[in-house]
């Protein structure tokens, strides 16, 4: 597939896996996926399988990513991780504002954007996500939501601090329902997003960001989806916990 932006899927395994299924999975992916070049592919375990899957990824095409992390460097934040301490175990990527930490722990736009600063004074890349609700669409109000997110969710960026970072368009009712975006959904909604970023930063910008999709990606949709111009890549839920649907969706899409 002939693409503007190198192709990114990544994998959220939520709260899944211990460590030994964790080491199982990424194993499989591995075999699937030893020689694939043209898409970087990314694996976000939880923070306990992070050590043992970064040992097993070492020297590989497998990038790794974690699932969040603090808006703070160190201190009395219990049951809180920090970028440093994502990068004793090389990782690469961070995934921020999950819908499901929108929700479930009532992260605000504001957080979000501390904790992507702090990202990226440590070098890791992170994985800004966004996405309507259906109440929202229904209404008429993605557009709304959207730009919302987008200018509190990276306020206080650079624009060389965009260009490090990814966002993730994931409108909240397609999330692990089964029920996807359509092609010409995403696309639409990446095509306003990349135009939110040209207003927030410039053209230049906006055209080097990777924005990806994430909601019920599985193999069979993933080659339309991907094949969309504006999209970019896949954070993929679901079908990323099993090694065969996570690795064709990526076979998939080149
Ligand atoms: C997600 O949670 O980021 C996600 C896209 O999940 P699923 O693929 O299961 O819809």
């Amino acid at each position: 597939m002939n693409k503007a932006r190198k192709l990114i899927i990544a994998g959220n395994w939520k709260m899944n896996k211990t460590v030994a299924e964790a080491l199982d999975l990424v194993k499989g992916i591995k075999r699937e996926l030893a020689n694939i070049k043209e898409v970087d592919i990314v694996v976000c375990p939880p923070f306990t399988a992070l050590s043992d899957v970064s040992k097993a990824v070492l020297n590989t095409n497998i990038r790794l990513g974690a699932q969040d992390m603090s808006e703070h460097n160190f201190g009395p934040h219990t049951g809180e991780i920090a970028a440093g301490m994502l990068k004793e175990f090389s990782v690469r990527y961070v995934i921020l504002g999950h819908s499901e930490r929108r929700q479930y722990q009532k992260e605000t736009d504001d957080l979000i954007a501390k904790k992507a600063l702090a990202a990226l004074a440590a070098s890791l890349k992170p994985i800004v996500c966004v996405g309507e609700m259906l109440a929202d669409r229904e209404a008429g109000r993605t557009e709304l939501v959207l730009r919302t997110q987008l200018r509190g969710s990276l306020a206080g960026l650079s624009a060389e601090q965009m260009e490090e970072t990814i966002v993730a368009y994931e409108p909240v009712w397609a999330i692990g329902t089964g029920k996807n975006a359509t092609p010409q959904q995403a696309q639409e909604a990446h095509a306003f997003v990349r135009e939110q970023l040209a207003a927030m930063f410039d053209g230049t910008v906006a055209r080097r960001v990777r924005i990806r999709y994430g909601g019920s990606v599985k193999p069979s949709n993933a080659r339309e989806l991907m094949s969309q111009p504006e999209v970019d890549g896949a954070l993929v839920g679901g079908a990323s916990l099993e090694d065969r649907g996570f690795s064709d969706i990526v076979k998939n899409s080149i």
